[in-house]
């Protein structure tokens, strides 16, 4: 969590300077949530998960909140020009998180503005998607931190 706000915190410096929402992959119990709502004030940030199980303090605003499948809810999303993409939806078990790295990096680079940063716990290998460094306290294979070029 601590590495995870690190690189949220160094993100969200630059996309505090750039137009567009936010997009909160895997909304859980809403701590990322909470962090960027403070981070980024009054920015739009629209959260994604199977089920609703945030925090009562950590639920987004019914029109900024998407339950289902994110691969099937985000595509109505597409050309949103997203500032910010946070993907917090890995496993840890390398067979899942292997199928969700065949939709999840196209899905990112389609809702993002150019110049916009993904920032996701599992890789996000795309042409469109350029890999920046993350902070130095952070483990370069546990974070990936990408630029919309
Ligand atoms: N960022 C959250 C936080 O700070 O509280 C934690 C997110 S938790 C690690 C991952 C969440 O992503 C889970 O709530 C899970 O239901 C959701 N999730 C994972 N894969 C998903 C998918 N393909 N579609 C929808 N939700 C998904």
């Amino acid at each position: 969590m601590t590495a995870q706000r690190d690189i949220l915190d160094q993100v969200c410096a630059e996309v505090a300077k750039m137009e567009g929402p936010v997009i909160e992959f895997g909304l859980g119990n809403g701590r990322t949530f909470h962090h960027l709502r403070e981070r980024l004030p009054g920015r739009r940030i629209v959260a994604f998960d199977r089920a609703l199980a945030a925090h009562a303090s950590s639920i987004p605003e019914p029109e900024n909140l998407v339950l289902g499948e994110i691969r099937e809810t985000a595509i109505r999303f597409i050309g949103i020009d997203a500032a910010l993409v946070h993907a917090d939806i890995g496993t840890g078990y390398e067979d899942r998180d292997a199928v969700t790295a065949t939709w999840l990096p196209d899905l990112t680079a389609r809702l993002l503005r150019v110049g916009g940063i993904a920032v996701s716990g599992t890789p996000l290998d795309h042409p469109r998607l350029q890999r920046l460094p993350p902070p130095p306290s952070v483990p370069a294979d546990r974070y990936f931190v990408c630029r919309r070029v």
